[in-house]
């Protein structure tokens, strides 16, 4: 079992990755994004706070993020390997999680980077509908739902997600390029990157990322 991070900046396909990684491996796949939009639909007092930050396309602050992960990993089904998708996000999270890990007697297998190109990526972004109930991802030009506004998989409402908007989505960009690009060099550093290409289709992306954990 393995222990990964999944990195990358906005729209670059990660939720599509963490799932056919976390089915192929087995592997829980933990999103601080999707803790927090669940936390904002049930009106938890997290939720509150981190919504505040999310809508304006800034990070939530370090504190709560890397508690609720700690928490997470705690948990059974991580005790053997895990696969965070969108943390860490900034240094400061990276060496708490390493902390973490080391306190357990662990640490991180593999770094997966994907890289696409600004431009594609806000196309991407601003094209991108997710589904209300189930997190089904769509995009009106390259894969629309079949019936505009409802999930092929379950019928629920498909939307545009608050923070993807072109205003919210280039402070993501600048967000990204400030607080989380820094994570590339820090995880060079410790030789755990793989730099993967994640441009050419969800499914010639997956290859490379198997071929890059070698089984
Ligand atoms: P994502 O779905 O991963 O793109 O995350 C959506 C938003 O949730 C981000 O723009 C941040 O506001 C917040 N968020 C998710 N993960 C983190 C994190 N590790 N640190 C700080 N904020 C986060």
């Amino acid at each position: 079992m393995f222990k990964l991070v999944l990195l990358g900046p906005p729209g670059a396909g990660k939720g599509t990755q963490a799932k056919k990684i976390s089915e192929k491996y087995n592997l829980p796949h933990i999103s601080t994004g999707d803790i927090f939009r669940r936390n904002i639909k049930e009106g938890t007092p997290l939720g509150m706070k981190a919504k505040e930050y999310m809508d304006k396309g800034e990070l939530v602050p370090d504190e709560l993020v890397i508690e609720l992960v700690e928490d997470r990993l705690e948990q059974d089904d991580c005790k053997d390997g895990f696969l965070l998708d969108g943390f860490p996000r900034t240094v400061n999270q990276a060496e708490k999680l390493d902390e973490y890990l080391s306190s357990k007697g662990n640490s991180l297998d593999l770094v997966i980077d994907l890289e696409v190109d600004e431009d594609i990526l806000l196309d991407r972004m601003i094209g991108r509908r997710v589904c209300k109930v189930c997190g089904a991802n769509y995009h009106i030009k390259t894969m629309p739902p079949k019936k505009e506004g409802v999930c092929d998989v379950c019928g629920g409402e498909v939307i545009q997600r608050a923070d993807d908007t072109e205003e919210t989505v280039r402070n993501r960009f600048e967000v990204y390029q400030r607080q989380t690009a820094p994570l590339i060099e820090y995880y060079q550093e410790k030789n755990l990157l793989a730099k993967i290409e994640g441009t050419g289709g969800p499914d010639k992306v997956f290859e490379s990322i198997v071929s890059a954990l070698g089984v």
